[in-house]
């Protein structure tokens, strides 16, 4: 039956015995999928709505009415902080229900570094050290808007967790892959507040966070390591994530052989 799915485990019984257990898991998947389909309905339903109440509040100018200014501030911050939400929401049930990438072409990484750069600069505000550094000067192959957004949730958050006067810095340099080809990470890296190693397991979940209060005020939306983790299974890659503590985190990608691609050398002039 092409409707029935089942999950086939084969276990050792004794010397000469083996056990298969198969498990009926239809349902499991199909709960999954309902799931999915309901957060993409409720975040593609919100997104006009909300559209409309951020444009109008926008418009207010809290200058003209001086006593509402800190409320008109605040509401702005908020639906602008729902609009990133929902908009995350639909990137992630877009990345669920593919199974292969959206576009596969050659990202030029010259480029894709200056723009992280850019917004490290802009999110940071001067209160960071920034530092983006290419040392493989080759090419990725993938879909450029995923790989550029999971790139930017990873410098997104050093910016966010890192208290002022710290340092970031983004690195992309060549290494063995698993198979022993040049394959390739892109690595960033803050000296923030770090992340207890009891919640490592867990923190590329959904809405998972280390410290509520301090991820609520940072803006983030507890949807970026998610993010993240979907893109990079897209493309074969692996997401590492060392830290410590008090002295800081490295998050790398690390992308094998068939995603490398040589740079053609007039890209450096371009
Ligand atoms: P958020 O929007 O809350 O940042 P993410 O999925 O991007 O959501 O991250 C999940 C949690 O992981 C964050 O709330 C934070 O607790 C922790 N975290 C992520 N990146 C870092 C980092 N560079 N340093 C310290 N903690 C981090």
């Amino acid at each position: 039956d092409p409707a029935v799915t089942l999950s086939l485990r084969l276990l050792p019984y004794s010397e000469e015995l083996w056990l298969l257990v198969a498990r009926d898991v239809s349902r499991l998947l199909q709960l999954e999928q309902m799931r999915r389909d309901f957060v993409a309905n409720v975040s593609h339903e919100l997104r006009t709505p909300l559209t409309v109440l951020h444009g109008y509040l926008d418009m207010l100018d809290p200058a003209e009415q001086p006593e509402w200014a800190p409320m008109i501030d605040e509401m702005q911050r908020q639906s602008a902080r729902m609009a990133q939400l929902v908009e995350d929401l639909l990137t992630l049930s877009r990345l669920e229900s593919r199974a292969e990438l959206p576009n596969d072409e050659v990202v030029p990484m010259a480029g894709m570094l200056a723009a992280l750069r850019r917004e490290a600069l802009a999110l940071s505000q001067g209160r960071h050290e920034i530092d983006v550094v290419d040392d493989a000067c080759v090419d990725l192959q993938g879909s450029p808007k995923e790989l550029h957004s999971a790139f930017s949730n990873l410098v997104a958050n050093a910016v966010r967790y890192t208290p002022a006067g710290g340092r970031i810095r983004v690195s992309f340099a060549r290494e063995a892959d698993a198979d022993g080809g040049v394959g390739v990470a892109l690595s960033v890296t803050d000296t923030g507040y770090g992340i207890p190693a009891t919640h490592l397991p867990r923190i590329t979940e959904r809405f998972y966070r280390v410290s509520n209060s301090r991820s609520r005020e940072s803006g983030g939306t507890g949807l970026g390591l998610s993010i993240v983790k979907h893109v990079l299974a897209l493309h074969q890659a692996r997401l590492e994530i060392r830290s410590e503590v008090g002295s800081g985190s490295t998050f790398s990608c690390h992308f094998g052989a068939a995603r490398v691609r040589t740079r053609r050398p007039l890209e450096h002039f371009a």
